[in-house]
């Protein structure tokens, strides 16, 4: 960690004080992030797991992992383990306090029966269809399931029914008895349990009935000792049951329920939903596609766990939902990526040079900084040799007007080597397609020898032919075209941006890149900053994406 990260205060943390001056919770201070693993983990989960692992950190307190396994269709042991690997990288550890919603079923269990026994749930054998009617609706109260006033030893015998496999998937449900005419639907009589022949990750086909989130979530809450249990916006209407089961079951620990509002980010997709339709469709290659959103993807990208916090912390914690410009995220890899990535030539689109009056055969070793803003990192050689490559559009055959790079007669300077001025240029006679330039240097003008009389307005970046590298890059636009729209699933496809990748299969990059690995990370002089792909990566070809370009929008917005 390159800074102490600190989530700036804010209203969670306003609450949490005031517990502790009041000596809510014995002054402990216990946070959990609760995943459901149907899916990969996003920046908008990074911004959750900030701010409950930040919590603990700052407050002293604790952070637990629980997986919220309660819908055993849904989820899969690969997501379980790419969740813990992804919190980890953030930088965050639970210690020995990995969970499972699942590891309560027994107590679940045990709760619902303490809940019939209470009458305060009973068993409902309305059809799904006959449930919706009698909810009721946001203007008009429900009405009381004629089922509603079984007496307790009827539900006991049902509902140990249920468990014991008596019933067919979905012919019956265990439901909480609240009131049916609440203005809150969410306490009109919901569901706790209900029949579903699923085999689950972690309890086989242990169970045929499954409690439902709203039930297993506060409880637990309540059995891990968790003190503020933060949730995004869409649960606040769902508080109300929360704090109902956690006082109908005399809870021992009582959990406050949190709301703060969900992470939206421009051009990013952040419903599990549709990146997981995006990895089914083969649209992307995979959770940890480079343009994907995931914090698996946003790895490979070459992002890092600083950035991710740091943006985290920038964003803040909000009571309502708004959406954050996708360059603040540059802004934020960028400025990381300043002072660690070593910087490196590489050539992307590949125009050979010859430079005539250069002795054939002769090799030169140049010195340069590895990065010029940590001196610490050293110096680095590059080759220099007659022939050599620098991009096809550092050169224009007519320059319009203020081009200061290579044209025919003009001079630059190469970075870290000579000034070459461009005397001849060479085209393919059948298409006309300029492949080569033929220049010559000038060897007073050695860069850092100060020998040099006058000036040139260019620089160029370049690789020597002879030691470079074949390598190929990938340039990447934003998967969406705009930003999420909330609509339908054709509209969302309809966003995609066709042009998301630019895969670059020949270009050239200095002889030090052949040592590049994944956790390190490079600015190409002039093309942005890059990492190695560690998944496409050969020993023939390396691979490298490019993590963000160098011009950041988001400062210069900052700015004027
Ligand atoms: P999705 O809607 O994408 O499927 P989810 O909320 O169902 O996401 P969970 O696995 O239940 O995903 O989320 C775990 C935790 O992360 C929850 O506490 C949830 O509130 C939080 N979270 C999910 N998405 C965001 C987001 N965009 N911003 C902030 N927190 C989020
Ligand atoms: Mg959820």
């Amino acid at each position: 960690m390159t800074t102490n990260t600190t989530i700036s205060s804010n209203f969670i943390e306003n609450i949490i004080n005031e517990d502790l001056k009041n000596n809510k919770n014995n002054k402990r201070v216990h946070t959990r992030f609760p995943p459901e693993p149907n899916g990969y983990l996003h920046i908008g989960h990074a911004k959750s797991i900030c701010l409950n692992f930040g919590i603990a950190r700052d407050y002293n307190g604790l952070c637990n992992l629980r997986f919220d396994d309660t819908n055993p269709s849904k989820e899969e042991v690969e997501y379980v383990e790419s969740i813990q690997e992804d919190v980890k990288w953030l930088g965050f550890d639970w210690d020995d306090r990995m969970f499972y919603a699942s590891d309560y079923f027994e107590q679940l269990y045990e709760c619902a029966v303490q809940l019939i026994k209470s009458e305060k749930a009973y068993v409902c054998d309305l059809n799904p269809q006959e449930m919706r009617e009698y909810r009721g609706t946001l203007t008009e109260p429900g009405k009381n399931s004629p089922y509603r006033d079984r007496s307790i030893a009827e539900n006991l015998e049902l509902f140990d029914g249920m468990r014991a496999g008596k019933f067919a998937d979905g012919s019956r449900v265990l439901r909480a008895k609240i009131d049916m005419a609440s203005p809150n639907v969410n306490l009109r009589d919901p569901i706790l349990y209900r029949i579903m022949r699923a085999e689950h990750h972690r309890t086989g086909n242990t169970w045929c009935i499954y409690p439902m989130y709203d039930f297993a979530h506060p409880i637990s809450d309540a059995l891990e000792g968790i003190t503020h249990s933060i949730c995004t916006l869409e649960f606040e209407d769902h508080r109300p049951l929360y704090d109902w089961l956690i006082s109908s079951l005399e809870m021992e620990n009582c959990p406050q329920q949190i709301e703060f509002a969900r992470l939206n980010v421009t051009n990013l997709v952040m419903s599990k939903r549709k990146l997981r339709m995006l990895v089914e469709e083969g649209l992307v290659d995979g959770w940890d596609d480079p343009r994907m959103p995931t914090i698996s993807g946003l790895r490979r990208r070459g992002y890092t766990p600083e950035a991710i916090r740091d943006f985290c912390e920038r964003i803040g914690v909000a009571k309502s939902n708004s959406t954050v410009d996708i360059a603040m995220l540059e802004h934020c890899i960028r400025e990381d990526l300043n002072s660690k990535a070593l910087r490196a030539m590489a050539v992307l689109r590949p125009l050979k040079v010859v430079i005539t009056n250069y002795p054939e055969g002769q090799v030169e070793e140049l010195e340069t900084e590895n990065n010029p803003e940590q001196p610490d990192t050293g110096n680095r050689s590059i080759p220099f040799s007659r022939e050599i490559y620098i991009e096809q559009d550092d050169f224009m055959e007519f320059p319009i007007k203020k081009f200061f790079r290579l044209a025919p007669g003009q001079e630059v300077r190469l970075k870290n080597a000579y000034f070459i001025k461009c005397e001849e240029v060479i085209k393919d006679p059948k298409t006309g397609e300029v492949i080569e330039l033929r220049c010559t240097y000038d060897p007073e003008t050695k860069s850092g020898s100060g020998t040099a009389t006058r000036k040139v307005k260019g620089t160029l970046h370049w690789v020597s032919a002879a030691q470079a590298v074949k390598a190929e890059v990938r340039l990447f636009d934003y998967l969406l075209k705009e930003e999420e729209t909330e609509q339908e699933e054709k509209d969302f496809k309809d966003d995609i941006n066709p042009n998301s990748m630019e895969r670059l299969t020949a270009c050239m990059v200095e002889p030090s890149l052949l040592h590049a690995t994944a956790d390190q990370r490079y600015q190409f002089i002039r093309n942005g900053y890059f990492c190695l792909d560690a998944k496409d990566s050969t020993a023939e070809l390396p691979v490298f994406n490019r993590v963000v370009g160098l011009r950041d929008s988001w400062a210069k917005a900052q700015k004027s």
